[in-house]
């Protein structure tokens, strides 16, 4: 399988070149040339457990890596999560829950970023070198990226983050990892001020040349590919045979999620529809039931993975909206860097028929909360609750609908207590962190102090 850029402006390269490249050099988004037909496969599929289904699917899309290799990574990266299903697909009501958190940090971004850190490791040991991940995260993808390079060798980790401005756990779940490779920098500062660090680092190439520096953003291929394979899965747990209709409910922030399941769909995997649900930045919502696609200010809510104002993959699905026209994509994007807005074509409410969309604001979203929790004796994160309730919306007779669920509720402990009167939500790897050890470094907001520690410890 070979790579190239939603922009057209790359030479095909193969997977391990693509995950290295993160971003395409020309500005566009990495894709596959072809995407793989799998019908043929599905019933031998459907009888795997979650590390070999995980393996025939990624192999799809590699073939740069020997078979024994590849299968050694993704059986470590699965090895980490603390159920033996990996994900797991529970029943609440009518809805199938598909638990994605059981992974090191509670949350989905586990699936994706245990399976990249073992990639980067293995590429970096054949072809020596080294890597310095600089990131900042306002709290999600900073611990999973963290857990997920942790003790690795050839690679360091320094995230950044904005002192006392993350949730209590979020921190903690970053902060107690005391592995020698991992720099937890809290900056004297916004979210938007350890950002802002982060271009500034990246800008130089000098410096980003001179200390490898690289990035783990959510438009990284290996990422994308490691959460097509829960599609599957979950379509087989739920479905009496491969060729029936499922639906998925995503809660959807940077579209990476629901992407994958998208390729799942056209990999062959029967999909009945895919339910983007967002929750008050519903940018999203507003393109598949419209057309239009316009940036807008970031609204901070109780569901804060969500809390997007451009969705970094969307490029990759306007790519296949625009029948794979390099040329009409280019303009696309520049009319929106120019306009802010961009309209697509619109038949009656749908884009395309394949996505139904609907937001659902936080009165809801605690609403759900709660009554899940009495009617059926579950407990949702806020994430996923938006995903349910837009489930519940779109849901019709006979076609079951898989509800991702992104996170344990037990790291929302704040929208439990408002939803429930009570935080009773738990987890024995969250009640650990309360008197774990910690370290972090402390910076004001100075690129040049950012740059000093990256060079000290590199
Ligand atoms: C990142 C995240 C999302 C959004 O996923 P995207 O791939 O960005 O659409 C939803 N829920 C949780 C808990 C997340 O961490």
């Amino acid at each position: 399988m070979k790579y190239i850029s939603t922009r057209g402006g790359i030479q095909p390269i193969n997977f391990k070149e693509a995950v290295m490249m993160g971003l395409a050099t020309d500005g566009g988004l990495i894709i596959p040339e072809n995407i793989p037909d799998v019908t043929n496969k599905l019933q031998a599929w459907k009888n795997l457990n979650f590390t070999d289904l995980a393996f025939e699917v990624i192999s799809c899309f590699v073939d740069d890596i020997n078979n024994d290799d590849l299968y050694d990574i993704v059986k470590r990266s699965y090895a980490t999560f603390d159920h033996k299903d990996i994900t797991p697909v529970v029943k609440a009501g009518n809805l199938h829950i598909l638990e994605l958190f059981h992974g090191p940090t509670q949350a989905f971004k586990d699936v994706a970023l245990q399976f990249l850190g073992n990639v980067f490791e293995h590429i970096l040991k054949e072809q020596g070198g080294q890597l310095n991940i600089l990131g900042a995260t306002s709290g999600d993808t900073g611990s999973a990226a963290i857990h997920g390079v942790r003790g690795k060798q050839n690679i360091n980790i320094f995230i950044m983050h904005p002192e006392g401005k993350t949730s209590p756990i979020q921190a903690k779940q970053m902060t107690s990892v005391l592995d020698e490779n991992v720099h937890n920098i809290a900056v004297a500062g916004s979210f938007d001020d350890c950002q802002s660090l982060m271009k500034g680092a990246f800008n130089d190439l000098d410096f980003k040349q001179k200390y490898h520096l690289g990035a783990v953003n959510s438009v990284n291929w290996a990422r994308i590919v490691a959460q097509i394979v829960y599609y599957f899965w979950g379509h087989f747990q739920v479905s009496k045979s491969v060729e029936a209709k499922v639906s998925f409910s995503v809660p959807t922030g940077n579209f990476g999620d629901i992407f994958a399941g998208y390729l799942a769909t056209r990999m062959g995997l029967p999909v009945d529809k895919l339910m983007l649900a967002t929750n008050e930045n519903n940018i999203l919502t507003t393109f598949f039931t419209s057309g239009i696609y316009r940036r807008s200010e970031v609204c901070h809510t109780v569901s804060p993975s969500m809390d997007i104002q451009v969705a970094s993959n969307f490029e990759r699905y306007l790519y296949y909206f625009l029948n794979e026209d390099s040329v009409k994509l280019k303009e696309t994007m520049q009319d929106f860097a120019q306009n802010n807005q961009i309209k697509l074509d619109c038949t009656g409410n749908h884009v395309d028929n394949l996505f139904e969309s609907k937001s659902s604001p936080a009165m809801e979203t605690y609403d759900t909360i709660k009554r899940y929790y009495q009617e059926y004796n579950y407990l949702l994160d806020p994430h996923t609750a938006v995903g349910v309730k837009v489930a519940e919306e779109f849901a019709i007779n006979d076609i079951p609908v898989i509800c991702l669920a992104t996170a344990h509720p037990a790291k929302f402990p704040d929208a439990i207590e408002q939803s429930l009167g009570q935080d009773i939500a738990r987890h024995p790897q969250l009640d650990k962190l309360q008197n774990a050890k910690t370290r972090c470094i402390s910076l004001p907001n100075d690129l040049n102090a950012i740059k000093q520690i990256v060079s000290e410890r590199a």
